[in-house]
């Protein structure tokens, strides 16, 4: 049966998300704490709590950890209302990279790991990174990985650079895609290894000057100079890492989809209030048909976008791993929703680019959508490959 209502209790929640959002998040978008490298630790907590007390933070985890365990299509809908603020899903503790890394966690990790690891994550208290991609190695081709990772039959000793790693600065639960050599011991290949952020070994050469500021503590450059780490750091079967980040990536793909949907709506609204108010030659700007045309096409997007997530959700929720569903998601939703971010800076005018109102700060921080989870042209590669094959 195809079935696009919303249930009720689901609405309602949706409802609650957009409104805890609007009031109590809303206004922390022009708080000094949210600098040119993202939101700060500070400000993290501050809004953590604020979600904590309102009974909305990582409702996406496990029943396991204390969450409410969400389908990916209840997902699509709550994410969705708390990306009417980038902060929203800061404060949710469903924003990118914790979101994905708890997910990864929760299929992966063992016991132990699970409890020193993912749990403070869940929790709220302490952030995460997934540190694969490097300046000489690993992007779009994650086969390139030359961060080595060497084995004694007792520790792993990690050497290598990485850069663009979201959270950097301050998180303490790491992810650490590494190459292991071949050895007695384990299977040669990518493999993923935990590690905690305060270990020496672990070194924050810089943060980057990037054009987006949502992500908490920006994006650094990160150096692994002889990190030792023991044996039960390593996070699944050894040999393992391309098919992990994989199992990460279609539904952390999605998300991000959600989440600027949100943000695109947002926009959206912005841009239609103003043709309603805006005079120019006589009329409202929205009664000029290259203005209401706009519009119109961001309605158009929007729709599309929306339907387009909810149907790899579904395909996901009913045991899919809708690979190349989430691959057409992703190019797809990244470049619909930039264009609609754009159409909104046009329809504001000068002031568009400005920060008098939050369109500009969607617009730049939205730009990055079309690289990160895999840039659109590697999707497109992905998904002619596949018809290609037939
Ligand atoms: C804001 C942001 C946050 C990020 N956070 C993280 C993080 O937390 N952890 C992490 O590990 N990485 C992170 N990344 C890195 C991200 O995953 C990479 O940027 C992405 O995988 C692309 O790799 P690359 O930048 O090395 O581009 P490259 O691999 O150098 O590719 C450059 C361009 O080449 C083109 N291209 C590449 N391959 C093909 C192909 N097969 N066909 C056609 N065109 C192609 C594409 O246009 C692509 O944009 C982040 C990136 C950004 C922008």
């Amino acid at each position: 049966m195809i079935d696009f209502a919303i249930p009720a209790d689901l609405a309602a929640e949706r409802d609650r998300v957009r409104r805890f959002v609007i009031d109590k998040i809303v206004p922390y978008e022009r708080d000094p704490r949210l600098t040119a490298h993202g939101p700060t630790d500070e400000l993290r907590q501050e809004l953590v709590e604020l979600a904590r007390a309102e009974k909305l933070l990582t409702v996406q985890a496990p029943e396991s950890l204390g969450g409410r365990g969400l389908t990916h299509i209840e997902q699509a809908v709550i994410y969705e209302a708390a990306g009417w603020s980038t902060l929203g899903p800061v404060a949710m503790n469903c924003a990118a990279p914790d979101e994905g890394n708890m997910f990864l966690l929760s299929k992966v990790a063992d016991p132990g790991q699970v409890q020193r690891f993912l749990a403070p994550v869940v929790a709220g208290h302490q952030r995460s990174v997934f540190a694969m991609t490097e300046p000489d190695g690993a992007g779009s081709d994650p086969a390139q990985l030359s961060t080595s990772a060497t084995f004694d039959g007792e520790n792993f000793t990690i050497n290598g650079r990485k850069w663009l790693i979201t959270g950097a600065n301050g998180a303490k639960t790491w992810i650490i895609m590494a190459r292991l050599a071949a050895n007695p011991h384990l299977p040669e290949g990518p493999t993923l290894f935990l590690a905690d952020g305060d270990q020496p070994g672990i070194v924050i050469e810089r943060t980057m000057n990037t054009m987006d500021r949502n992500y908490v503590a920006g994006h650094g450059v990160v150096r692994f100079d002889n990190l030792v780490l023991p044996r039960e750091a390593l996070l699944g079967e050894a040999g393992q890492a391309l098919r992990y980040a994989q199992l990460r990536l279609a539904p952390a793909r999605l998300t991000h989809c959600m989440r600027w949907l949100g943000a695109a709506e947002r926009a959206q609204s912005i841009a239609i209030e103003h043709a309603r108010t805006r005079t120019a030659f006589g009329k409202p700007i929205g009664e000029h048909e290259g203005v209401s045309f706009m519009l119109a096409d961001n309605e158009i997007a929007l729709h599309q976008c929306r339907l387009t997530i909810w149907h790899a959700c579904w395909l996901m929720d009913n045991g899919e791993k809708a690979r190349h569903e989430s691959s057409i998601a992703k190019s797809f939703v990244s470049e619909e929703l930039f264009k609609v971010a754009d159409r909104c800076v046009q329809v504001l005018g000068g002031i568009g680019i400005s920060d008098e109102t939050v369109v500009e700060m969607i617009f730049r921080d939205m730009r990055a959508f079309r690289l990160y989870d895999g840039p659109t042209e590697v999707h497109k590669y992905a998904i002619g490959r596949k018809v290609l094959r037939g």
